[in-house]
């Protein structure tokens, strides 16, 4: 099946408290494909963290086990072309046909339905035709059900009758564990300091932990150096410098007012309402952290505020970090949508 990747496995998808509930929800609906109560089965998460992976696994599994099951992956975005190409085409009954035969549908990153109404009918179609039938959806997404914007309401509470499962940042052990898996898959040796220092250091992503120890063995390969601790210190600088954009205040306002659904002018604003003065005081703290802006510039950009509200802002929102656990986790939240970008 050409759509389907024989790399990704269920075996070489390493677990971690990051992926768990995915993880083995992916195990049970690959044994016994519409028979389980996960269906749909929603996968979301942050990019580079594992939903292809998973997703293809789920599906590869699945043809292990029920070699004669048809089983199609296909990514939104290229669901969406055929659409279009079928419309030209006068095609559509075949499009639905074809998608509508299938025993397992896997659909990646469905965030890209956004704003394509005409395709979500006719998914929302198969998916109702499929799902009577006792047939297997499997989704990937950027977002939570909930969260997601411009899907149409009755396709996302379709989305709700399964399990939506999250992936999350793994841990620096299961960096570790994946970067030896990796390595044993591709016949590498790298010294354990070195393995450990890229895990330690590349702690968002993990197509970029993976990408980092490609682009050491390629500077080592180069170079005819071996990879010791200070190749790897002096790579991961360069490597962390290429890919990380740098972060502006601009950034910073706009990603925070997103997340509090504050309106970007209010934060620059006098007012004093209180998700507003929230949604303030975290942009200078994380702008006095993230950026290397004085405390004079940063009031200034915050609407021509002077540097002791500044001071004041960062105080209130450490006291507040220390003392409220959802206000953490807010922080938290952008912090980490600030470092994926
Ligand atoms: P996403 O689709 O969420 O953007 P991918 O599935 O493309 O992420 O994963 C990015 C890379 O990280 C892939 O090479 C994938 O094999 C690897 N990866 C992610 N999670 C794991 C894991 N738990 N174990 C092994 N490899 C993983
Ligand atoms: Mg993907």
């Amino acid at each position: 099946d050409p759509q389907l990747n024989s790399n990704y496995t269920l075996d070489n998808y390493i677990e971690g408290d990051c992926n768990r509930l995915a993880r083995s929800a992916g195990f049970a609906v690959a044994a016994k494909p519409g028979a389980t109560s996960f269906n749909p089965l929603m996968i979301y998460g942050a990019v580079g963290l594992g939903k292809t992976h998973l997703a293809q696994a789920i599906g590869n599994e699945i043809k292990r086990t029920y070699p004669d099951k048809l089983v199609i992956f296909v990514s939104c975005e290229k669901f969406c072309q055929q659409f279009v190409e079928s419309l030209k085409n006068n095609t559509i009954n075949d499009f639905v046909n074809f998608y509508q035969a299938m025993d397992v549908i896997i659909m990646d990153d469905i965030h890209n339905f956004a704003g394509k109404e005409k395709t979500q009918d006719i998914f929302f179609h198969i998916f109702n035709h499929l799902h009577q039938s006792g047939k297997q959806i499997i989704i990937t997404s950027d977002k939570a059900p909930k969260d997601l914007s411009g899907l149409e309401e009755r396709l996302l509470s379709r989305f709700k009758w399964g399990l939506s499962a999250d992936l999350q940042i793994p841990d620096l052990e299961t960096r570790i564990a994946i970067l030896r898996k990796k390595m044993a898959s591709d016949g590498i040796d790298l010294p354990a300091e070195v393995v450990e220092y890229v895990a330690h250091n590349i702690d968002n992503n993990v197509r970029e932990l993976e990408g980092a120890m490609v682009s050491l063995l390629a500077q080592a390969t180069l170079n005819k150096k071996e990879i010791d601790l200070a190749l790897a210190k002096s790579m991961l600088k360069n490597f962390i410098k290429n890919t990380s954009k740098e972060i502006s205040m601009e950034y910073i306002q706009k990603l925070v007012c997103e997340y509090f659904e504050v309106a970007v002018d209010l934060v620059k604003s006098p007012t004093r309402k209180r998700e507003v003065v929230q949604a303030r005081q975290i942009s200078m703290y994380l702008s006095k952290s993230l950026t290397k802006s004085s405390l004079k510039s940063i009031g200034a950009f915050y609407g021509g505020r002077d540097h002791s509200t500044v001071i004041y802002a960062c105080q209130t929102v450490e006291d507040l970090i220390d003392s409220d656990k959802k206000f953490k986790g807010y922080v938290n939240d952008i912090q980490k949508k600030l470092k994926m970008s």
